[in-house]
C-alpha cells in the first residue's frame, strides 16, 4: 500500500489560476503546504501559497525544485506539457499521471479513448491534415468543428454548416488537428466527478446539471433534475472511465443527454471542474479537500449532498465599470461568495462563482438566477 502523506508535508500543483487557488486553500486549512508553480507574477494561487515559483511550465530548475521540495504533485490543467509532467513522474508522485493528462489534452485521442472504453461519445471526425477535409461529412453536419489541442470555454470552436463552410473554419483555425463534432439536439448536460485514491478507493459527487451561456459554464444545479436511472447511468459510465484509465485524482466527465435519453460523454478533465464548485458549500467533502486526499494516497471523503444547490459563475461581463452589487449578495445568509482575487475583469474571464443553498433545486435556482441580476444593479 502507498504510504499516506500527512499533514505539514509539501504539496506542488502545476498552475496557480483559481482551481490552483482552492487547491491551496483546502490544502492549507488541512495543514499542508503548498508550492504553486506558474509564470504569473499575479496568479490567483500564487499569493496564497506557502512558495511560488515564477517559472515557465518546462523550466528545468523550477521542476527539479518540486522534486526536491514536495512530497507530491498534482496539476489545476490539462494544458500542461505531457513532457514535464513525465519528468516529475519518474522521480515523485504525481496524480493524475501523465498519460492521463495526454489523453485529456487532445479531444482525437481522448474520444478514441472514451469509445474505446465502450463508451459513447458524439459522431465525429478527425480532420488532421488538409487530404482529412475530402471525407464525406455529410453525417456530421450541421456540426462544431473543434480544435483538438488548447481549447477551453467554448475557444477553439466554429459552428459549420456544409463542407466548404467546415473547409474555411479549419483554415480559420491555422490548419491545425481539428474535430468535426455532429451538432448534437441535447435535452440536457450533466457531469460527475470522481475521486479515485486506488482502484478500491474511489467514489462520486452528486450528479450536476450544467447551464453553458456562449459556450462558457453558467449555472449548476445538484442534484440534477433528472430520473435517478439517468444519473445512476452516468456515474457507472464515469466510474468506468476512471477504471480503464487506471485514473489517480480528480477527474470530470461532462455528459450530453439527447432527447432519448441516450448518455454521450462530451470529454473529461483530468482535475476539479467548475461545475464541482458547489461541493465548497454543499457536500460534506469539496472537489479540492478530494485533489489533495487522492494525491497524498488518503481514501477519498464521503461526498453525500449536505443541501440543494444552485452555483452561479461570475464572469468578468457583470463588472462594466463598476464592481457588483456585493452588499445584495452578501445580505443574503444562504449565498456564500467566492472571488478569486484577479485584478482585470474582462469579457468572458472567471472572476469567481457564488452558491446558494435552499431546500430544492428549483428554488435554490430561482434565487440564484435572481441574485445573479441582482449584482449587475
Ligand atoms: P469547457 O472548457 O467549458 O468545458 P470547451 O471549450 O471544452 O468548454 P465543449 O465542452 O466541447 O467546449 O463545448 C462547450 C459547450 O458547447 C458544451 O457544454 C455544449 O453546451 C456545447 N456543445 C459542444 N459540442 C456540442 C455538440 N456536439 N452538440 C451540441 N452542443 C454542443
Ligand atoms: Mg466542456
Amino acid at each position: 500500500m502507498t504510504q499516506h502523506i500527512l499533514p505539514n508535508a509539501m504539496l506542488g500543483i502545476l498552475g496557480g489560476g483559481q482551481l490552483g487557488r482552492m487547491f491551496t486553500m483546502a490544502a492549507r486549512a488541512m495543514g499542508y503546504r503548498v508550492t504553486v508553480l506558474d509564470p504569473d507574477p499575479d496568479s490567483p494561487a500564487g499569493g496564497l501559497a506557502d512558495v511560488h515559483i515564477c517559472s515557465k511550465y518546462d523550466d528545468p530548475g523550477a521542476l527539479q525544485m518540486l522534486v526536491d521540495t514536495c512530497a507530491a504533485v498534482t496539476t489545476e490543467f490539462e494544458n500542461v506539457p505531457a513532457e514535464s509532467m513525465r519528468f516529475l513522474q519518474s522521480r515523485m508522485r504525481v496524480s493524475p499521471s501523465a498519460e492521463c493528462v495526454a489523453i485529456a489534452q487532445d479531444r482525437i485521442k481522448e474520444k478514441r479513448y472514451i469509445s474505446g472504453a465502450g463508451l459513447g461519445v458524439a459522431p465525429f471526425l478527425s480532420i488532421e491534415k488538409a487530404g482529412d477535409l475530402a471525407q464525406d461529412m455529410s453525417n456530421h453536419l450541421p456540426g462544431i468543428l473543434k480544435i483538438a489541442r488548447l481549447g477551453y470555454d467554448g475557444k477553439g470552436q466554429i459552428r459549420v454548416k456544409t463542407a466548404d463552410e467546415a473547409k474555411a473554419a479549419w483554415e480559420q483555425m491555422g490548419s491545425k488537428a481539428c474535430v468535426l463534432e455532429k451538432m448534437l439536439d441535447l435535452k440536457i448536460e450533466i457531469s460527475v466527478i470522481v475521486t479515485r485514491s486506488s482502484a478500491t478507493e474511489v467514489n462520486t459527487f452528486p450528479v450536476a446539471e450544467n447551464q453553458h451561456e456562449s459556450g462558457i459554464l453558467d449555472i449548476s444545479i445538484v442534484p440534477a433534475r433528472v430520473p435517478e436511472a439517468i444519473a445512476e447511468q452516468a456515474r457507472q459510465m464515469a466510474l468506468k472511465l476512471a477504471q480503464a484509465l487506471d485514473y489517480i485524482g480528480v477527474v470530470a466527465v461532462e455528459f450530453f443527454v439527447l432527447q432519448d435519453n441516450t448518455l454521450l460523454i462530451n470529454e473529461i478533465a483530468p482535475r476539479p471542474h467548475n461545475s464541482g464548485h458547489y461541493t465548497i458549500d454543499a457536500c460534506l467533502t469539496s472537489q479540492f479537500e478530494q485533489q489533495v486526499r487522492a494525491m497524498c494516497a488518503l481514501p477519498p471523503g464521503d461526498t453525500h449532498l449536505l443541501s440543494p444547490v444552485a452555483m452561479v459563475n461570475l464572469l468578468g461581463d457583470i463588472w462594466r465599470d463598476d464592481e457588483p452589487a456585493w452588499d445584495k449578495l452578501l445580505s443574503q445568509p444562504n449565498a456564500k461568495l467566492h472571488l478569486y482575487g484577479k485584478r482585470e475583469a474582462r469579457i468572458g474571464r472567471k472572476m469567481g462563482h457564488f452558491n446558494v443553498l435552499a431546500d430544492n433545486a428549483d428554488s435554490a435556482l430561482q434565487q440564484a438566477v435572481a441574485l445573479k441580476d441582482a449584482l449587475k444593479q
